[in-house]
């Protein structure tokens, strides 16, 4: 797409300044310079977009490009191109590659790779820990250096409390935040759905909720001894919103 065009008709929604309005809107060099009830301007590319939103650009925080390693199903070519066609404009990159992004090198040609690609801004997650295993901590400062801006083990937790804090104090140091994933393994061991009144009926073997909430409990206290952003994914209990809620009030 050019540099030029004239979005007609849309519903531009702008949460910076909690705006909703149904106007044009004109990009000229690729930058917006009107926005307007009717805008006419003869010899641009014209988006008909009545009934459709017109927002700022969308960041996934959280996608999983296939590249390095399983290229057969998708590149960092044509899954930032799957980005640009859902509204995204920035991704972050999630680490369980082929070799997972642990080195400083990986985080490198991943960068590179993007940066030959016209579209959105591609921002790696490096791992925690090497191969995402929870044992040793991946090569945090070199992939920090190649631009990661997180890391993360996905969803694999850290089982290793000692292991965690010193990704949180390396984390803290590099000011990067620590996207985390809690689960106890020895408590969800063997379950397939949530523990209840159902998985008893059903005769199936449950996931306890406090397999969860030990570790958002435990990353929460990490967290606030090493001063670090954590970021929890994935969470699906109430007593895990519960004690977010009780950890922000402590500050
Ligand atoms: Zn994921």
């Amino acid at each position: 797409m050019g540099k030029d065009w004239l979005i007609k008709g849309g519903t531009i929604i702008d949460p910076s300044t909690g705006a909703q309005e149904v106007a044009d809107l004109l990009v000229e060099g690729g930058r917006i310079t009107g926005i307007a009830p009717s805008i006419a301007k003869e010899g641009i590319p014209v988006i008909e977009a009545r009934g459709l939103w017109v927002v700022p650009g969308l960041i996934d925080i959280h996608v999983h490009f296939r590249d390095p390693g399983y290229e057969y199903k998708e590149t960092i070519e044509t899954g930032l191109a799957a980005a640009a066609a859902g509204g995204f404009t920035q991704v972050c990159c999630m680490a369980n590659t082929l070799p997972v992004n642990d080195t400083g090198a990986i985080t490198f040609y991943m960068v590179e790779k993007a940066k030959k690609v016209e579209g959105p801004l591609l921002h790696p997650v490096g791992a925690i820990t090497k191969g995402q295993k929870g044992e040793g901590l991946a090569e945090i400062g070199d992939m920090v250096d190649q631009g990661a801006v997180a890391i993360s083990d996905d969803g694999n937790p850290v089982m290793n409390s000692e292991v965690m804090r010193r990704a949180m104090e390396y984390a803290s140091h590099f000011g990067i935040p620590v996207v985390d994933h809690c689960e106890d393994k020895n408590l969800s061991a063997g379950g397939s759905i949530h523990e209840g009144e159902v998985s008893a009926r059903l005769g199936i073997k449950g996931i306890p909720a406090a397999s969860e909430e030990v570790m958002v409990a435990r990353d929460l206290c990490l967290a606030r001894q090493t001063g670090t952003h954590i970021h929890i994914q994935h969470l699906s209990s109430r007593g895990s919103v519960e004690l977010i809620k009780w950890a922000k009030e402590l500050g």
